[in-house]
């Protein structure tokens, strides 16, 4: 049985039948099936399915917002920026998928050579409740494109999300079982991981849930895609434009509660401006109005779960008892709901969790340090790699940090972190491997095939 409950009120919203393993395999069989003709669909008749299903999200927009308030707690006008960007990232593998995957000729000794993309067929996705619908767009999408069919796993407290993106597969005219949910715990996807008609693999999730997979799907010789955790370091300059920082900082750390992969969470700042970036970015932490995620007037609403919030707080605690030490928040509100406040912990060290784990909330960790050198050394001081971004009035010698010395999969200076369809998306380190979005996403799952005509 799977449950989604209210993290605003903590009230159950709805309990939904699990599938069993007969259901579950007769569906895997059944999108396996439609796999051996939806591969031979030309590129325009997807491409017209995609464009329907974009105009479906924008439609239903406010609807789906609702669903996500409801069973994670993502305010009102994030949940419809949320489904515009998937409604993108429908349209943009529309419009993209053939010339990304056109063949590619390479001249040799022979008659014709050329690299050809052939799909593989069906593909698991494993997903998060953080962004419940952007997360499974931007893996199915381009994994549809590509000629593959896809099975969803989706997290356990979003059932109702998974069974809303079945529907309008539905509704957008796709055939039946392109796209399927299943409706399962964690506990039955090494099953489903191990069943001969899943080709690969693709988890978005904690490190360790994706170490279980990757595990798996390697002892079966499967693809995966793993995007993992991160503790994303944005490193602040003597000479950046301070209120900027701040303001983007802030924002970066704040946006879905803090529970983003590439929240910004460690902020490494140059001992001659720390005092100033440390007033102005607590002015803009503390200026979050937090609350029922359905008021307009809301700007963060309550964490996913209570379990998540309470070990949000363990590891502040943990931290405070090894020496950080709380500028903001840091303690759970006496109100209804799983709430964390801003918090912002100063004098975080090495071996503290602030420091060495991710936080997945609205918690930030400011460090100071003396020069460029040391801010560069202990942003990269961390088993995570995904994003990182740098503040600096010098445009280019931002650049060439972000380049040359951030180890992380994507790196911004002057802005915070973000996802965009036209820019590949993943990390290093145990933040994972393989990328999503792009020209390189639709590649994952794909045979990359050479052809030699003698
Ligand atoms: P998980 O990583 O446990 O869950 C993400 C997805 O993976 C869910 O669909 C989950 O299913 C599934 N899953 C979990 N364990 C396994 C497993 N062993 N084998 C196969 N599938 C698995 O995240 P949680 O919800 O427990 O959150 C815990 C922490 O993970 C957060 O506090 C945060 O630090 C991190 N996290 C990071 C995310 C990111 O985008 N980087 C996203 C979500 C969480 P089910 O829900 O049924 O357990």
């Amino acid at each position: 049985m799977l449950q989604s409950v209210n993290p605003t009120t903590g009230e159950v919203v709805k309990t939904y039948e699990a599938h069993t393993s007969e259901g579950t395999e007769k569906i895997i069989n059944a999108v396996d099936k439609t796999w051996h003709h939806w591969r031979s669909t030309s590129f325009m008749f997807r491409s017209q399915l995609m464009q329907n299903l974009s105009g479906l999200l924008k439609s239903k927009r406010e609807e789906l917002a609702f669903l996500m308030a409801l069973e994670m707690g993502k305010v009102k006008q994030e949940g419809m920026a949320e489904i515009d960007k998937c409604a993108w990232a429908c349209d943009y593998y529309a419009a993209n998928a053939e010339s990304f995957l056109e063949n590619e000729p390479i001249p040799t000794e022979a008659f014709k050579s050329y690299v050809s993309y052939q799909p593989i067929g069906t593909v698991l996705g494993i997903m998060p409740w953080n962004f419940p619908f952007w997360q499974v767009f931007r893996f199915v999408a381009p994994t549809l494109m590509a000629g593959n069919t896809a099975v969803l796993k989706h997290a356990s407290n979003v059932p109702g999300c998974a069974i809303a993106i079945e529907e309008l597969f539905r509704e957008a005219g796709f055939p039946e079982n392109v796209f399927r949910t299943l409706l399962i715990g964690s506990k039955q996807v090494e099953k489903v991981i191990r069943h001969k008609a899943i080709k690969a693999v693709s988890i978005t999730g904690s490190t360790p849930a994706g170490k279980s997979v990757a595990a798996i799907a390697g002892s079966e010789l499967k693809k995966c895609v793993l995007e993992l955790g991160g503790s994303d370091p944005y490193i602040i300059l003597e000479d950046a434009d301070m209120e900027l920082a701040a303001q983007k900082c802030a924002a970066g750390r704040l946006l879905n509660a803090g529970q983003s992969c590439i929240g910004a969470k460690r902020f490494i700042v140059e001992e001659k401006v720390y005092a100033h970036f440390l007033e102005l970015f607590t002015h803009e932490m503390s200026a979050a109005v937090f609350g029922d995620p359905f008021d307009e007037d809301t700007t963060m609403g309550p964490l996913a779960r209570f379990d998540l919030r309470d070990e949000l707080h363990q590891q502040v605690v943990a931290s405070v008892e090894k020496g950080a030490e709380v500028i903001i928040g840091g303690e759970i509100p006496q109100i209804k709901g799983a709430f964390y406040p801003p918090t912002i912990l100063e004098n975080v060290k090495p071996g503290m969790p602030a420091y060495d784990e991710e936080l997945f909330g609205p918690v930030a960790s400011v460090i100071k340090v003396k020069d460029l050198q040391e801010a560069v050394k202990v942003a990269n001081d961390t088993e995570f790699g995904l994003g990182a971004a740098i503040f600096t009035a010098n445009r280019s010698k931002g650049e060439n940090i972000a380049e040359m010395r951030l180890e992380a999969g994507a790196c911004f200076v002057n802005d915070f972190v973000k996802s965009d369809p036209r820019l590949p998306f993943g990390g290093i380190k145990t933040s994972g491997f393989g990328r999503e979005l792009s020209v390189h996403g639709i590649k994952e799952f794909t045979n990359i095939k050479t052809v030699v005509v003698k």
